[in-house]
């Protein structure tokens, strides 16, 4: 069957022919449907992120993805369900993150992810899991739901962003996400429609008009920032403070800028992941900030299973127009590698293995 991976010592994808998967006892065999690309698996391709599978000399790229359960080979799964497999996977049985549910908050080395680091991903016709990594699906589902697991990610920094605020009375309005990539419009939308509903929604991009991402934003309602003219510490006064700012633009320098964007009480979610890169800061002037406004800043990576289920209500509740609008380009395993280019006109594309 086939399989999309990157080879050991190489940066482009590649379709290359491998087995066919056996379910161990306990574990169902997936058909795959559609994996999604997204930033992160650029930065796999090229290196940068994530790791491959312990001996292998190549790794089965994807972990977004949507499938269908093809041999319950025994588990409680119904054959022909549609599911979204998680992405986090134990080192070892017994680990105590996985057992209560939380793999997204295991340490580093505790766990492998599927398709990123040190485990094959669902780029491929066939997968195997165990029940507890999949998450069933509306039926509905079967072109969209590859877009739960990035929306999960949103789910949980919204969950822990209610948290570090839930100690007093905050009722965010504003809200503004850095980065108009596949991760941001998709927060965006989610912000922008209920139960999240923000009053103003903002989306810091860098691009000029005619843009599809920028028709995107304001479609949905939010103000289109080019922080090329207007810096992130420079949009209280250009706009307004924002009660919480979501970065998805992996632009280290945001990190910092995302304080000087809130409004006292307020809260950033940093999601992107950076390359490393020194530069100057007032690091008097950041700190001080979080301390007299009592600003909270907090990264977050991954999601459990609890965010899957939330993301399904949320993808649920977008407008039809907007998956068809993200979902730029639906490849075909064999041109897959077409998939990971980019342009200013590629937001989300897909591989499609199957339909049902
Ligand atoms: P993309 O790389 O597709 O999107 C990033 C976007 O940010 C691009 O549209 C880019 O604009 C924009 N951007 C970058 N720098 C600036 C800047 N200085 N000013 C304005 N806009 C800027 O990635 P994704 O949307 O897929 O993901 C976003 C980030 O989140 C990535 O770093 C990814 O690795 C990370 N990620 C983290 C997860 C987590 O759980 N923490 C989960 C998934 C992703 P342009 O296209 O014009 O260059």
């Amino acid at each position: 069957m086939k399989a999309v991976v990157v080879r050991q010592g190489e940066t482009e994808p590649t379709v290359i022919e491998v087995d066919e998967p056996t379910p161990e006892p306990g574990e169902a065999l997936l058909r795959t449907l559609r994996v999604g690309i997204d930033g992160t698996d650029h930065e796999v391709i090229e290196g940068n992120h994530g790791g491959f599978p312990d001996g292998d000399e190549y790794q089965i790229l994807g972990h977004e993805a949507v499938a269908v359960v093809a041999d319950a080979n025994g588990t409680d799964l119904d054959e022909g369900q549609l599911v979204v497999p998680t992405v986090r996977r134990p080192r070892e049985d017994g680990n105590e993150y996985f057992e209560r549910g939380e793999p997204d908050m295991a340490p580093d080395g505790q766990y492998v992810e599927r398709g990123i680091v040190g485990a094959h991903g669902y780029m491929t016709e066939l997968f195997t899991s165990a029940p507890r990594y999949l998450v069933p699906v509306p039926d509905a589902f079967a072109e969209s739901g590859f877009l739960v697991e990035p929306i999960s990610n949103t789910e949980k920094a919204l969950e822990h962003a209610h948290a570090t605020r839930s100690a007093f009375e905050w009722t965010p309005e504003t809200g503004l996400v850095l980065g108009n990539g596949p991760l941001g419009l998709l927060t965006l939308a989610m912000l922008a429609s209920e139960p999240t509903d923000f009053s103003r929604t903002y989306c810091l991009g860098r691009r000029d008009r005619p843009d599809p991402t920028i028709d995107i934003i304001e479609r949905l309602g939010a103000t289109y920032v080019d922080s090329r003219e207007t810096p992130v510490a420079a949009i209280p006064d250009a706009h307004e403070p924002m009660d919480f700012v979501y970065e998805a633009t992996g632009y280290a320098k945001h990190a910092f800028e995302t304080v000087h964007a809130l409004r006292s009480n307020g809260v950033g979610a940093l999601l992107g992941i950076p390359d490393d890169w020194t530069f100057e800061i007032d690091g008097g002037a950041f700190h001080r900030e979080i301390v007299l406004q009592n600003k909270a800043l907090f990264g977050s990576v991954n999601s459990n299973v609890r965010h899957y289920e939330a993301a399904i209500d949320s993808l649920s509740a977008f407008p039809d127009w907007l998956v068809d609008d993200l979902i730029t380009g639906v490849h075909e395993p064999a041109a897959a590698p077409a998939a990971f280019e980019t342009s200013d006109e590629t937001i989300k594309t897909v591989v499609e293995f199957d339909t049902v």
